[in-house]
């Protein structure tokens, strides 16, 4: 992993340097081009914004880790009232969301976090949209997935994510290559040991081209997440000589991270669906997205410096 990731990683679980970036004056335009704001209206402002465009939308309402059951509540209610204004805004049809398990419950006991994933695909399904799950660290991978096995029983429409640095996802790919199975292939965003992912950003594309050719060529729904411009010409050409047209899988992209590509994407004739972060607790997130971009860090800096 390149140094600056790591130390920009290490960081983000360093309980100091989060109160002081997340008091820190920071220009709310940094955290605005890849966070909606911090509530339900403003990331219903966006979906909407963005739906204009041509583009659907995946919404995740930010918080992982809770060990508290009442932190775990309020993510619930969160969802349903964001879905709520889904319905109410005549967006269903073209946003869902994105739910992290450790958001709701999953660290303290495995039953609660099917029970309230489940609350959350009951409304969504009353709402006329989907979920997904995102996946998290590579501990809570079998957890994840075994949520997701008991959440499809009722609701085989739930989303999967998996991801190419892991080892074990090409395995993980060839079984949830069925039918109706909606699966998003991702890069991977967490610091994995080497015993369990790959460590060479070069063997993890290779490893996504591998993954995303077995979801091709299967009976699944793929969905792309991705903003390598290489990786997604090879996907686009992949797709087309398995005979998958545009519409038979997806490309996912974050919020303000290559916008204009996203656009050209959907101008293509292809569905792109962008994951859009709100809520209160966008330090981690924001974190992450600048360990993966050094370009990202520095605009980040400058606008913490300038106080604006
Ligand atoms: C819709 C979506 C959902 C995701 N869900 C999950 C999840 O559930 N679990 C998980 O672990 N990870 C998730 N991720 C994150 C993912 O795993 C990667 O960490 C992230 O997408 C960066 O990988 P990349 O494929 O874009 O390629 P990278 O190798 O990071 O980047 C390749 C190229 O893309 C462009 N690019 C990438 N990032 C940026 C940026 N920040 N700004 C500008 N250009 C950029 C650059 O041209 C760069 O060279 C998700 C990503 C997306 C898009």
């Amino acid at each position: 992993m390149h140094p600056l990731r790591s130390l920009i990683l290490a960081a983000a679980g360093n309980d100091v340097i989060r109160r002081l970036v997340a008091t820190a004056p920071v220009s709310r335009d940094v955290v605005r081009r890849f966070v909606a704001g911090e509530t339900t209206a403003d990331a219903l402002a966006v979906t909407r914004r963005l739906v204009d465009q041509g583009l659907t939308v995946t919404l995740d309402y930010l918080g992982e880790d809770t060990t508290d059951k009442a932190l775990a509540e309020q993510t619930v209610q969160a969802y349903l009232d964001l879905l709520d204004g889904l319905r109410r805004e005549g967006l269903a049809k073209h946003a869902e969301v994105s739910v992290k398990l450790s958001a709701v419950g999953q660290a303290l006991d495995e039953r609660l976090a099917v029970e309230n994933a489940g609350r959350i695909c009951t409304r969504a399904e009353q709402t006329g949209t989907t979920v997904t799950l995102d996946m998290e660290d590579h501990s809570t991978t079998d957890s994840t997935l075994r949520v997701l096995a008991d959440l499809r029983t009722t609701w085989p429409w739930v989303g999967a994510v998996l991801q190419a640095y892991l080892h074990r996802t090409e395995l993980d790919s060839a079984r949830l290559a069925t039918d109706g199975s909606r699966v998003r292939l991702c890069k991977g965003a967490y610091a994995e040991p080497p015993e369990v992912a790959f460590a060479d950003p070069h063997q993890v594309d290779l490893s996504y081209v591998r993954c995303a050719n077995i979801l091709l060529r299967g009976d699944g729904f793929p969905m792309f997440a991705t903003h390598d411009p290489r990786l997604v010409e090879i996907l686009d050409t992949r797709a087309e000589a398995l005979g998958r047209k545009p519409g038979a899988f997806e490309f996912q992209m974050l919020y303000g991270i290559r916008p204009e590509e996203q656009l050209r994407l959907a101008g293509r004739g292809h569905t792109v669906r962008v994951y859009v972060p709100y809520g209160v607790q966008w330090y981690g997130y924001l974190m992450r997205r600048l360990a993966e971009r050094p370009a990202n860090t520095a605009f980040f800096l400058r606008a913490l410096l300038s106080r604006k």
